[in-house]
């Protein structure tokens, strides 16, 4: 059995980032940059007026004012007449649209009177303002992005803005659960003796949901039989690039995962962690792609999830993974039993002199609710033990 410290060497070794694909601009976010973004065209393309106003020729307020310029045009945004504008005229002028030739700068609209088709102006304004000139926000020829950036929502508004509707990147990747057992039925229908209803589909989609990942909407289920694992494995890695499973990988008669992978060639990379809550966790590649068995317990299904899953998704995004640690003050007595390193779901609040942690009491692998409200984790040695109230422990928020 390995640490999992030597899980975490393991997945950091073996995963590697997918191959990078163009991908709508919309499906980038977050996403590892793979190309160097070099831009194409000048923004703006064209010289524009950063208010709505008046569009004048400085040259025309000669003296002392106020000045009285008859309009002879009004220019909108989109406008693509070019006229030019007139000596001893002003153009009336919205924001963003094109400043007529001639004009080299604009009075807002506030700062004028109007008398009929006339403009008034009181002050002669400096030359070029609220002017915006070609390529003020970007450059023609301008390296913006490097590959190896990931993309947050400015960066894909300023891919947009120099006019690209796709781009190269490590896209995320496509992540497939399957509940496995034959005690289990699906919420909705009725509950025969001896089945439960399955809630490790909804916890991993909801986490996965909420990690900004797409999920399919169909569930996959199998019963513990090894013909039907065995093919419904094979049909769902053949659609992914991770498959989480949970359930069937522990010591049971009935427990298939394992043998059904390596029926159906693939290679488990380990399985069985020294870890509470989650011990037989497994991860093992097949025809290229991930599979990730979490064990059947709805508590191990979270810690596995936070611990093992998003680590694979990062490596496998190109991204480095950096949960957020912190060293935090336990807000209750702890009680550890056993010697295996302990993952324990925990409340995490910040003050003003730090984080306070309370951990889940009576937390028990098989009881969800155990953990219910948890926003974090409390990372601390096996030995049983009270630690008390009061202690510093190693915590991570879930986040
Ligand atoms: P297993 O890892 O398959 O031995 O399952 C361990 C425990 O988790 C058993 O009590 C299962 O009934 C339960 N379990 C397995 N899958 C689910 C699920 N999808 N939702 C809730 N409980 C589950
Ligand atoms: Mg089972």
């Amino acid at each position: 059995m390995i640490t999992l410290e030597e899980a975490f060497e393991i997945i950091e070794k073996e995963v590697t980032e997918l191959e990078p694909v163009s991908v709508p601009l919309l499906e980038a976010p977050g996403c590892l940059l793979r190309e160097d973004i070099i831009s194409p065209i000048n923004v703006p393309q064209f010289a524009n007026s950063a208010m709505d106003g008046f569009a004048v020729r400085i040259s025309d307020l000669t003296g002392s004012g106020p000045w009285r310029l008859p309009i002879q045009k009004i220019i909108a945004a989109g406008d693509s007449s070019d006229d030019i504008l007139k000596e001893g005229y002003a153009a009336k002028i919205m924001t963003g649209a094109p400043l007529p030739e001639g004009a080299d700068s604009v009075i807002r609209i506030e700062d004028v009177s109007i008398d009929d088709d006339h403009v008034i102006i009181e002050k002669k304004p400096p030359e070029g303002d609220f002017v915006r000139p070609v390529a003020d926000d970007i450059k023609k020829g301008e390296l913006l992005f490097e590959r190896g950036v990931s993309l947050d929502p400015v960066a894909i508004g300023i891919l947009a803005s120099i006019g690209r509707a796709e781009v190269k990147v490590i896209p995320r990747p496509r992540i497939t659960i399957l509940s496995t057992g034959s005690e289990l039925v699906m919420p909705g229908q009725v509950l025969p003796r001896g089945k439960i209803y399955g809630s490790n589909d909804y916890v991993l989609r909801s986490l996965l949901k909420k990690d900004g990942c797409e999920v399919s909407q169909s569930f996959n289920i199998s019963a513990d039989e090894i013909a039907d694992l065995c093919k419904i494995i094979e049909d769902c890695i053949s659609n992914c690039d991770l498959l989480i499973t949970s359930g069937g990988v522990s010591m049971g008669d009935f427990d298939l995962v394992p043998d059904a992978v390596e029926k159906i060639g693939g290679k488990i990379l380990f399985h069985k962690t020294y870890v509470k809550p989650g011990k037989p966790v497994l991860l093992a590649r097949i025809k290229g792609r991930w599979l990730l068995g979490l064990p059947g317990n709805p508590v191990s299904v979270v810690v596995g999830y936070h611990l093992h899953a998003r680590r694979i998704m990062a490596k496998l995004s190109g991204l480095d993974y950096r949960p957020r640690k912190v060293k935090a003050v336990l807000g209750g007595d702890l009680s550890i039993k056993g010697t295996r390193f302990c993952v324990i779901g925990a409340r995490l609040e910040e003050n003003e002199n730090g984080v306070i942690v309370f951990p889940s009491i009576h937390q028990q692998s098989g009881r969800l609710s155990s953990i219910k409200g948890i926003n974090g984790f409390i990372f601390i040695e096996g030995g049983t033990r009270t630690v008390s109230k009061g202690t510093e422990v190693n915590a991570e928020w879930m986040d």
